[in-house]
């Protein structure tokens, strides 16, 4: 096991393009491990590997229901419905938190750590928290579709 060193804003890697994964080896198992670890000890649902500094389409969601840990190898968004505004957060903006419209319902299509190609339905905050990484993806930073920004305080209690 090992943690990483998550990437802040700004940081060039977080808004750049990731590139695909053609080979599903032990390293990429071993990324994949030490992704989830670090988001763990992160107090994180979700981690994508440029915030570790690394510009492949990797990414890991994990929101502690019953899908558990989903790995997610170049994924794509193949249906999209609906529409939810609720508040997001990113371990790469330690702190700031803003309100995000995102759509209710995704299918996903992905490849797991084997290369298998897989699909996923998801909606309501795992939705939400699967359309974040993959947009990290993508380069695309939460930040860019926040509507407002909560003040210190705002969301406890
Ligand atoms: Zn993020």
């Amino acid at each position: 096991m090992a943690i990483l060193e998550i990437v802040k804003y700004p940081a060039p890697i977080l808004e750049t393009p990731c590139k695909k994964v053609t080979t599903f080896d032990r390293q990429l198992v071993k990324l994949l491990n030490d992704m989830y670890d670090t988001m763990i000890a992160a107090d994180g649902v979700g981690l994508a590997a440029p915030q570790v500094g690394i510009d492949q389409q990797i990414a890991i969601v994990d929101i502690g229901d019953r899908h558990g840990r989903i790995e997610l190898i170049n994924p794509v968004i193949i249906e999209a419905r609906g529409e939810q505004i609720g508040p997001e957060g990113c371990l790469s903006f330690p702190g700031l938190f803003g309100e995000v419209k995102r759509a209710d319902y995704v299918k996903v299509r992905a490849q797991n750590r084997r290369g298998r190609t897989y699909t996923l339905e998801a909606n309501g905050f795992l939705a939400r928290a699967l359309q974040h990484e993959i947009d990290h993806l993508q380069g695309i930073l939460f930040t860019t579709k926040v509507i407002r920004y909560y003040e210190d305080g705002e969301l406890e209690g």
